[in-house]
């Protein structure tokens, strides 16, 4: 271990719906630790707190083991986070609002803690160590049950006005569209997350949609069902849609898209790229690629490590 000593290390903690991820992550993206703990789905605010105190000493107990030189200790929350209190907006969460996880841990353990939105620290992650390393303008998308994303510019992350904006799944893309979780009509969200994904190749199949996953479409995709075919193309497209709309804004260097199903294969990315170039305007899109995201599942610690590294000196 002797070569990590020269890097500055953090505790990356990735809170989740059901699980914490967390892991020792050096200055240069090295992981010499990860694990995770489960919360479950009926955790109590309490408890929550608990096991992101254990998943912190664990982490802190394999940085001495290792004699490695530890900065701090970055938190990617569910919900609204601002100036290192997670206001609220975490539903899924017991009493997840008006939570102070930078001063109760800064306090514990005597360290710079610094936390934000998950999204935001997975787009954050694949800046700093992954698809997007060394660009500065970049639109993170993640697809699965709902969309997410993050805006990275000038080397940032760009929340809007006290972190509340970046909902990138809650563009409309149909002012007169269906009804979206978010309350709104039309959104991203509501025509091309995954579940909408299903719902669409139910409807065109007449399948149950509680026996198909993504992964099942993908299969019959490969395999050139006209179906599969068909709600795949539509996927892409409301997504390629949106991100163009992110690109005439944006111009950012990288389009990342993350999440499970952008594991697919490179056919997905392809096709979300093909749409998204044919409607975006070309000058903003001069110096715009789109491309999958690499990190996977270690996205979220990675970015809420790389949050220490961006911010202490
Ligand atoms: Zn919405």
């Amino acid at each position: 271990m002797t070569e990590f000593k020269k890097s500055r290390f953090a505790v990356g903690i990735d809170l989740g719906g059901t699980f914490i991820k967390f892991a020792l992550v050096s200055e240069t993206g090295e992981v010499p630790f990860t694990d995770k703990l489960s919360i479950g789905t009926t955790a109590k605010q309490e408890d929550i707190l608990n096991t992101i105190d254990q998943a912190i000493r664990l982490t802190i107990e394999k940085a001495n083991e290792n004699g490695v030189d530890l900065v701090g200790i970055g938190i990617g929350s569910p919900g609204l986070c601002c100036d290192g209190i997670v206001v609220g907006g975490a539903d899924n969460l017991d009493r997840w609002e008006n939570i102070p996880l930078s001063d109760t841990f800064s306090h514990a353990y005597d360290m710079p803690v610094m936390i934000d939105n998950d999204a935001n620290v997975m787009g954050l992650g694949e800046v700093a160590f992954g698809a997007a390393k060394d660009c500065t303008d970049v639109i993170f998308i993640t697809v699965g049950t709902g969309i997410g994303g993050a805006i990275i510019a000038d080397g940032k992350l760009y929340g809007g006005y006290k972190n509340r904006g970046t909902e990138m799944g809650h563009v409309t893309i149909d002012h007169k569209g269906i009804d979206c979780n978010c309350g709104g009509k039309g959104c991203l969200e509501a025509y091309a997350s995954t579940p909408a994904l299903i719902k669409q190749y139910a409807g065109l199949t007449g399948k149950n949609e509680n026996e198909i996953d993504g992964f099942y479409i993908v299969t019959k995709f490969r395999e050139g069902e006209a179906e599969a075919v068909q709600a795949m193309q539509e996927h892409t497209d409301y997504l390629g849609h949106a991100i163009a709309g992110f690109i005439n804004t944006f111009a950012p260097q990288k389009v990342v898209i993350g999440g499970g199903i952008s594991e697919a294969g490179q056919f997905y990315i392809d096709m979300i790229k093909k749409s998204a170039f044919s409607y975006a305007m070309r000058d903003c899109a001069a110096n715009t690629d789109v491309v999958g995201a690499t990190l996977g599942n270690l996205a979220g610690s990675l970015g809420a490590a790389s949050l220490i590294f961006r911010n202490i000196i």
